[in-house]
């Protein structure tokens, strides 16, 4: 069995050194055959320097070097297209998924799985807001999206060969690699771990990041939101329809009329509100759409020690 683990980093020269080694303590325990892909994300910082100084050293470790940064799916994806392990881990390069929880996701595996998924328990360093724009943002996404994804789960996860063939032909540009994963489907499950806090270094993920984040996975995985637009459409013109009727049963069966400034106002605002941001919906899933019609390629490759990522 051969074993590929791929690791986005962005900024990491603190955190490179203490994964390597405990990845390779971790892997060697597993299988005498890996081979540890380092996608260099634009890192402004040493990490490509260490990297490639590992990559010396060391056989089995690859890296790739992208052109810019891309963002932490893309990454990522490099990483899958270019591996060539039977198994496949997706982990982060900054402790906070410890390598060890590696061989209890295996024997999972072993059980006949394809997918292990890494699922925090708790979330040690975050910062109050990280963890409830995450937790709100989770639940939300399970009651709206067109498949389970699991609550509480990151990218840190094994899969199976098959499964990352699979993921490997999905071609949308706008990745939410964890939503993907669950629609793949096969036969899924999860260790459940502590998330620590990160080892050194700073977050790489903004709340700029995060948010387009979360935005990709919701478009990707419902249309609740263009359904929401037509159904909020629909109450305000029935709204709307129920106040004419009563301003005219007020004129003529009444007898008494309002100058209606103030609801005129209102009632202009409050569509106005409710076009924009029905706009703005569309405004999201097209701007997808154009984005995936551009078919671009997903990312640029500067340099790479990987042979033939394609083979
Ligand atoms: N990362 C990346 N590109 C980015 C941001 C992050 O490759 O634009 C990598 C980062 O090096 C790390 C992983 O993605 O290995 C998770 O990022 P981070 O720890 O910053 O996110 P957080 O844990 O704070 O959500
Ligand atoms: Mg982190």
């Amino acid at each position: 069995m051969k074993y590929s683990v791929i690791i986005p980093v962005f900024n990491e020269e603190a955190n490179i050194g203490m994964l390597y080694r405990r990845m390779a303590g971790v892997l060697e325990v597993l299988s005498p055959s890996f081979e540890l892909i380092f996608i260099n994300d634009g890192s402004r910082d040493n990490t490509l320097a260490l990297v490639k100084e590992l990559a010396q050293s060391d056989k089995r470790v690859r890296f790739i070097n992208l052109s810019r940064n891309f963002g932490h799916q893309i990454a990522v994806s490099a990483g899958l297209d270019a591996c060539k392990g039977n198994r496949v881990v997706i982990i982060d390069a900054d402790l906070q998924d410890p390598p060890e929880l590696i061989l209890e996701m295996d024997a999972r595996m072993n059980d006949g799985f394809q997918v292990v998924y890494a699922r925090r328990r708790k979330r040690k360093g975050e910062s109050v807001v990280k963890l409830w724009t995450a937790r709100i943002f989770y639940r939300i996404l399970a009651n709206i999206a067109s498949i389970d994804i699991p609550l509480d789960t990151g990218d840190f996860r094994i899969m199976d060969r098959k499964v990352v063939d699979v993921l490997k032909s999905m071609p949308e540009q706008n990745k939410f690699l964890r939503g993907q994963i669950s629609w793949i489907g096969f036969k899924q499950t999860f260790v459940e771990y502590d998330r620590s806090e990160r080892q050194g270094g700073q977050t790489g993920y903004t709340y700029a990041k995060m948010f387009r984040f979360a935005l990709d996975g919701i478009t990707s995985f419902s249309d609740a939101p263009l359904r929401l637009a037509s159904w909020m459409g629909f109450v305000v013109s029935g709204v709307a329809f129920i106040a004419l009727v009563y301003a005219l049963y007020g004129k003529f069966i009444l007898h008494e009329s309002e100058p209606g400034w103030a609801s005129v106002i209102v009632s202009i605002l409050f569509l106005g509100g409710i076009q924009l941001i029905s706009l703005g919906f569309i405004g999201e899933y097209l701007s997808r759409i154009s984005s995936n019609v551009k078919n671009r390629p997903l990312y640029v490759v500067a340099e790479s020690n990987v042979e033939n990522p394609d083979e």
